[in-house]
C-alpha cells in the first residue's frame, strides 16, 4: 500500500476522526458555526464507524448491517413521527438509548469472553484487570443511565407529573450505588465460576437501574435542566467506560469528549439555576411534593387590538420566550412582530432564559428556526439589568422563567434560580392560554401584578394578530 502499512493508515484515520471531532467541538461553542461543527462531528464519526469495522474485519458483517439498518429504522421512525415539541423527550430517550448500548456491549464482551468459554477463570484472568473493571464501570453507568433517562422523558412528557419524595434518598441511591459496584468487582474479580458471575452481573444490572430511578425520580421544577445535562454527560462516560473494556481509543475519545461537553453544559445549567451539582443530586431542591395551582385575584386581560395600540407607542420591547412558544410554534409570528414594530423603530429585543423550554438551548434552536437575528437574542445576564428602562415585555408561553415566587419563596420548586426580571419593565404583557402553571406547576404571582394584563390565546394566534395590527396601524 505504496509504502505504508494497514495499521498507520488507520491510525492515521483515527487521528483524522479526533480531528473532526474536537474542531467540530469548537465550531459548536458558536452559534454562527455550529451547524458546520455538527457536520464535522458527524463526518468524523463516519470515519470512527468505518475504521472500526476494518479493524474487527472477522466480525460477520451481515450482523453489523442488520443492527445498522434496524437501529437507523427506528431513529428515523422515531423523529418522522415526532413533533418538533417532542424534541426534548427524543434527546432523553436518545441518552438512554446511548447508555443502553454500552451497557450492552459491555454485558456481550462479558458474555462472549466468560460465558460461552466456560473456562474456570475469572473474568479479570481471562480479559486483563483493567478492562475487567471497566466493564463493571460501563454497566453501572449505562443501566443507571438508561433507567433515569426513560424516567426523564415521561416526566417531559408529562406521563409522570409531580416528584414523589424518596425517604432517605442519598443513602438509598449511594447504598444501590456501592452495593452494585462491590457485586460488579466481585462478579469479574473473584469468581470462576461462569454462572455465578453472570448471576451477580444480573443483580449489577438490577441495582445500577434502582440508582438512576432514585436520581430521577424525586426531581422536578427547576432541577430537571440539570438532571438532563447530567444523564447526557454519563451516557458519554459509559461509552468511554466501553471503550476501556474493549481496548478502542476511539470510543474512548468520543465517549470522554461527550462526557466531558455534557458535564459542561450541567455545570452551565447549574450556574444558571443558581444550584450545586451536589445540591441538586443530594435532592436539596426540586423535589416538588404536590403542585400548588393556587388561586389568583386582581388579574387584568385583554386583547390583542388595545395590546397592539400600547406596542405603537412603545420604544423598547422585549420578547421573551417560553415554552409555549415552542409548542404554539409561534416563532414566525413572534419574528413577524419584531419585524412590524423595528419598522416603526421601536427597539426590539429577545431575552432569552437558559432552561426556558425542555431542553438546553431549546429557545435558541427555535427562534433560528425562524431566522430571528442572532443580535436581538439577548441571554439572561445581559437583558435583566434592561428591563426598568423598557416600555413592554411580552411573555410568549413562559411562565417559571419570569416568575417572581423564585426569589419570593426560597423552600418552593424553582426557589433560588434566577428569572428573566419582566416584572420591572413599565407594561407586561402575558400571552398563554389561561392561568395554567408551568412545568413546575406553582402559581405564578406576576400574573396578578398590576402593570401585568394577560393576552389569553395560543400564542401563534395572539402575536399574528398582533403583528397584522401593528404592521397595519398608521
Ligand atoms: P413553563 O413550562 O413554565 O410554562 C409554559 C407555559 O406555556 C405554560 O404555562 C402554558 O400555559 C403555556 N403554553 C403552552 N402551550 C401554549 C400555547 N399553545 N400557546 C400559548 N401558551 C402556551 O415554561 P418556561 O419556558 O417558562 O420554563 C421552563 C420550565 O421547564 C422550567 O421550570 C424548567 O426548569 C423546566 N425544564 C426545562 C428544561 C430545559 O432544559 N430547558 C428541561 C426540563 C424541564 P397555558 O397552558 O395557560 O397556555
Amino acid at each position: 500500500m505504496n509504502g505504508f502499512e494497514v495499521t498507520e493508515v488507520t491510525a492515521l484515520l483515527a487521528l483524522v476522526s479526533v480531528a473532526l471531532f474536537i474542531i467540530g467541538l469548537k465550531r459548536l461553542s458558536r452559534v454562527r458555526t455550529a451547524r458546520s461543527g455538527n457536520a464535522l462531528m458527524a463526518a468524523g464519526m463516519l470515519v470512527a464507524i468505518v475504521l472500526t469495522l476494518v479493524e474487527i474485519g472477522l466480525v460477520d458483517y451481515r450482523w453489523i448491517i442488520g443492527g445498522v439498518v434496524i437501529g437507523a429504522a427506528i431513529g428515523m421512525l422515531t423523529v418522522i413521527r415526532a413533533q418538533a415539541t417532542q424534541m426534548p423527550e427524543i434527546v432523553a430517550r436518545f441518552n438512554g438509548f446511548g447508555g443502553a448500548a454500552s451497557a450492552l456491549v459491555a454485558v456481550s464482551l462479558f458474555w462472549g469472553v466468560v460465558v460461552e468459554s466456560d473456562a474456570t477463570s475469572t473474568t479479570a484472568e481471562l480479559l486483563g484487570g483493567t478492562s475487567a473493571v471497566t466493564l463493571v464501570i460501563s454497566i453501572l453507568i449505562g443501566a443507571s443511565t438508561l433507567s433515569g433517562s426513560i424516567l426523564a422523558e415521561l416526566k417531559l412528557r408529562g406521563t409522570l407529573s409531580g416528584a414523589p419524595r424518596v425517604p432517605l434518598r442519598t443513602a438509598v441511591m449511594g447504598l444501590f450505588a456501592i452495593g452494585a459496584l462491590v457485586v460488579g468487582l466481585v462478579a469479574v474479580l473473584a469468581i470462576d465460576a461462569p454462572v455465578t458471575a453472570a448471576t451477580l452481573i444480573i443483580v449489577l444490572l438490577v441495582l445500577a437501574a434502582l440508582v438512576g430511578i432514585v436520581l430521577v425520580l424525586p426531581i422536578g421544577g427547576a432541577d430537571m435542566p440539570v438532571v438532563i445535562s447530567l444523564l447526557n454527560s454519563l451516557s458519554g462516560l459509559a461509552a468511554a467506560a466501553t471503550g476501556f473494556a474493549l481496548g478502542n481509543n476511539l470510543l474512548i475519545i468520543a465517549g470522554t469528549i461527550v462526557g466531558a461537553a455534557g458535564l459542561i453544559l450541567t455545570q452551565i445549567m447549574c450556574v444558571a439555576m443558581n444550584r450545586s451539582l451536589v445540591n441538586v443530586i443530594a435532592g436539596g431542591y426540586g423535589e416538588g411534593g404536590d403542585v400548588e395551582h393556587g388561586e389568583y385575584g386582581n388579574v387584568v386581560s385583554s386583547d390583542p387590538e388595545s395590546a397592539a395600540m400600547v406596542l405603537e407607542a412603545a420604544q423598547s420591547v422585549i420578547i421573551v420566550p417560553g415554552y409555549g412558544l415552542a409548542a404554539a410554534r409561534a416563532q414566525n409570528a413572534a419574528h413577524d412582530l419584531a419585524k412590524a414594530l423595528i419598522a416603526r423603530g421601536v427597539q426590539v429585543r429577545f431575552g432569552i432564559h437558559p432552561v426556558a423550554g425542555r431542553m438546553p438551548g431549546h429557545m435558541n434552536v427555535v427562534l433560528a428556526e425562524a431566522e430571528v437575528p442572532y443580535e436581538l437574542l439577548h441571554e439572561m445576564d445581559a437583558i435583566n439589568g434592561e428591563f426598568p428602562q423598557t416600555d413592554v415585555a411580552i411573555v410568549v408561553g413562559a411562565n417559571d422563567v419570569v416568575n417572581p415566587a423564585a426569589t419570593e419563596d426560597p423552600t418552593g420548586p424553582i426557589g433560588g434560580m434566577p428569572i428573566l426580571e419582566v416584572e420591572q419593565a413599565r407594561r407586561v404583557f402575558v400571552i398563554k392560554r389561561s392561568l395554567s402553571p408551568g412545568y413546575a406547576g406553582i402559581k405564578n404571582v406576576l400574573f396578578e401584578r398590576d402593570n401585568t394584563v394577560m393576552l389569553y390565546g395560543d400564542a401563534k394566534d395572539v402575536l399574528s394578530e398582533l403583528a397584522s395590527e401593528v404592521a397595519n396601524a398608521r
